[in-house]
């Protein structure tokens, strides 16, 4: 599953499942543009050397990836960089768990924002060149909470969910053109953003995986490897659990 030449842009790439998937690809040969949002100057140069070891070409952008405009720009500067784009992935997401009794409307605001409006923001702006293509593989990582909903996560659920639904939705509109769209819905993975929870919440979730262990973001990027390259090239509309079992 190599990715030789591969030109792949990946929001939120400085730690995490982000940085798993870029390593992994570009260890495969793809060309790798990532954004950072929040990340200190020395983590984006630790990931920068850690891709450019790999002999590959290395852009790094600051963005937020809620914002449109800023958005846009990057990925425009993305594909006049490469001369193109092969691989979007959809990774940056926050979580701002809360019952929704107590749930503010600023929480709502910025997970939906972050995580689903970001979505809309990337997809909007590589799809011209995707058509001019005849070309494109679209990654959108959700989550298993976006299947099955999860106490204290309205927001963030929703954000998945809607992530699925926007996939597919774009699997059928761009699937005549040999542009593909899948979504990766992860499970219990050890990053920050699983640390931040109660050590007891942490072994409640990984008591239920029947693999009996966290998965590690390597797992993710395993999956995005194969959804990026030619591999996968008869899948589109698709969300792939990985997951350990835990969502049946
Ligand atoms: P993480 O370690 O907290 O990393 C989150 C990433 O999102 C960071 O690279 C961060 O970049 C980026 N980000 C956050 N806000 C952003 C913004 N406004 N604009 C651009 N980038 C932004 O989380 P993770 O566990 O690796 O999660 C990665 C993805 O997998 C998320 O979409 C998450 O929902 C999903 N997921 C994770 C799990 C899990 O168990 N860990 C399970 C299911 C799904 P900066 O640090 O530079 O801001």
């Amino acid at each position: 599953m190599h990715l030789k030449e591969k030109r792949i842009f990946i929001t939120g790439a400085t730690r995490g499942i982000g940085k798993a998937i870029a390593l992994k690809l570009a260890e495969a040969g793809g060309h790798i543009a990532f954004t950072y949002c929040a990340s200190d100057l020395k983590a984006v140069q630790v990931t920068e050397a850690a891709l450019r070891a790999f002999g590959v070409k290395v852009q790094s952008i600051h963005v937020d990836a809620s914002d449109f405009k800023a958005t846009h720009k990057a990925i425009e500067d993305t594909i006049e960089t490469f001369g193109g784009l092969d691989v979007l992935i959809n990774n940056a997401g926050i979580t701002r768990d809360n019952l929704l009794l107590r749930m503010s409307e600023a929480d709502w605001d910025a997970v939906l924002n972050i995580n689903l409006k970001s979505v809309f923001n990337t997809v909007k702006a590589s799809i011209k060149t995707f058509l001019k293509q005849r070309s494109g593989s679209i990654i959108n990582i959700a989550s298993i909470v976006g299947i099955s909903g999860h106490a204290g996560q309205t927001n963030y659920a929703a954000s998945k969910a809607g992530m699925i639904g926007f996939t597919k939705s774009i699997a059928l509109e761009l699937g005549s053109r040999n542009i593909r769209a899948n979504v990766i819905a992860p499970g219990f993975i050890t990053t920050a953003m699983t640390d931040q929870m109660e050590p007891s919440i942490q072994q409640a979730w990984i008591q239920n995986i029947p693999l009996k262990r966290p998965g590690l973001p390597e797992d993710v990027a395993n999956c995005a490897l194969f959804l990026a390259s030619d591999a996968s090239n008869y899948i589109t509309g698709k969300v792939i659990q990985v997951d350990g079992g835990l969502l049946t």
